[in-house]
């Protein structure tokens, strides 16, 4: 594993669920925030938290017109090692060669770890990069819960920052000229392929809806058969109609991955359950199309059980497509288009809502078996030298 990786290594396992469990301003996110801070102060740059929690470590004045890059620290429940760190691993180790080797850049430079990157506490994906852009609404944000009732304007103060302060950030996002996000690969592009790194072309569009199941609690003995109206039983009906839903839409990804049963007893016939969807798709318009059809779907599959299905929408992140001229441009810094693809990737990132704002890329490094968000994920420490040195590379270009 990379030196960067390894420090990290023991911070926020995960002993139920296998990999990591990293959540905002929880032990581990604070330890890492910590080690970062530590890390970059050696290096000689100049730590700050921004009003959203996002950090950010200068080499030479902040900003602006400020070649930035890195990625976020935070990972989803039982995770892997690179999602994320690979990226802040990286932009450490590039930065920390550029200044070993005595260059002087022509424009200010700062890493960046952007704060609940996949929204594992509060639920939206890429919040600290939607609170500096103004991507979310500072008052929904502020009371966003996490599963312990605790609002996000309550962690914040807790973390010590001001709530009222939360949001967009014009002063902080005015610095930023150019983004890189360095972040292994959330598929089999490069394997295919056969090569170490990409460049990053487009985003599908994605978004998170909370299915709310309605039905009728009651006890589990008493309850006839004929008699139920279960929630837990539609939900699981609801569920299998969102995958039909996806495999009729070409290119779809739709996903139900978490499930919270009310009240949640054994011998309890449950009165509602919430599950969540992630759905993504190549377009925006296929996106919206596909979350329509998966709603008249669920409704119809919840009555089969005398249930209501109620569809709320938590997130909406539309196609991006990164600045063509500008991928074209890293592509041949990088030694060419026949030795660095541009591909594209069906996992939202901070790079991703940066770009509506400022110009942004992304390189990608090899993940051998193309699984991500799982104990499973792996890089080759030779493939992560090489997103590295792509890395250096274009920093060198454009600082
Ligand atoms: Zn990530």
């Amino acid at each position: 594993m990379l030196a960067g990786l390894a420090e990290i290594a023991d911070t926020g396992r995960d002993s139920r669920r296998g990999g990591y469990s990293r959540h905002l301003w929880q032990g581990a996110d604070l330890e890492l925030r910590t080690w970062f801070a530590l890390r970059a102060e050696r290096l000689g740059l100049n730590v700050e938290t921004d009003r959203n929690g996002n950090l950010w470590a200068w080499w030479g004045e902040p900003g602006p017109d400020a070649v930035v890059t890195g990625s976020h620290l935070d990972s989803v429940p039982g995770g892997g090692a690179y999602d994320g760190p690979l990226g802040v691993v990286s932009a450490l180790e590039a930065v920390a060669r550029l200044r070993a080797s005595g260059f002087t850049p022509s424009r200010p430079c700062a890493v960046l770890v952007c704060a609940e990157e996949e929204g594992s506490r509060f639920g939206i994906a890429c919040l600290g990069s939607r609170l500096l852009t103004g991507g979310i609404d500072a008052d929904r944000a502020r009371a966003l819960i996490d599963a312990d009732g605790i609002t996000l304007a309550q962690a914040a103060r807790r973390a010590g920052l001001d709530p009222a302060h939360l949001g967009a950030d014009r002063d902080a996002l005015a610095r930023i000229g150019l983004f890189i996000e360095l972040h292994v690969e959330q598929g089999r592009g490069l394997v295919d392929l056969g090569r170490p790194v990409a460049v990053a072309s487009s985003i599908l569009a994605h978004g998170r809806w909370r299915l709310t199941v309605t039905g009728q609690g009651n006890h589990a003995g008493a309850t006839p058969m004929e008699d139920r109206r279960d929630p837990l039983v539609a939900a699981a009906r609801a569920i299998v109609a969102v995958q039909d839903a996806a495999e009729n839409h070409p290119g779809a990804r739709a996903t139900v991955g978490r499930l919270e049963v009310v009240p949640g007893g054994t011998n309890v016939i449950a009165s509602s359950v919430h599950a969540w969807l992630d759905a993504r798709a190549p377009t925006d318009a296929e996106t919206r199309d596909l979350v329509a059809a998966i709603e008249a779907a669920v409704g119809e599959a919840a009555l089969v059980n005398g249930c209501s299905v109620a569809v709320t929408e938590e997130s909406w992140t539309g196609t991006v497509t990164f600045d063509p001229e500008l991928v074209g441009r890293f592509r041949s810094v990088l030694g060419g288009d026949a030795l660095v693809p541009a591909l594209p990737t069906g996992a939202g990132h901070d790079a991703g809502v940066l770009a509506a704002s400022v110009p942004s890329a992304m390189l990608f490094v090899r993940n051998p078996t193309g699984v991500s968000h799982s104990p499973e994920e792996f890089a080759e420490v030779g493939d992560c030298v090489a997103g590295i040195d792509a890395l250096e590379t274009l920093l060198r270009s454009v600082l």
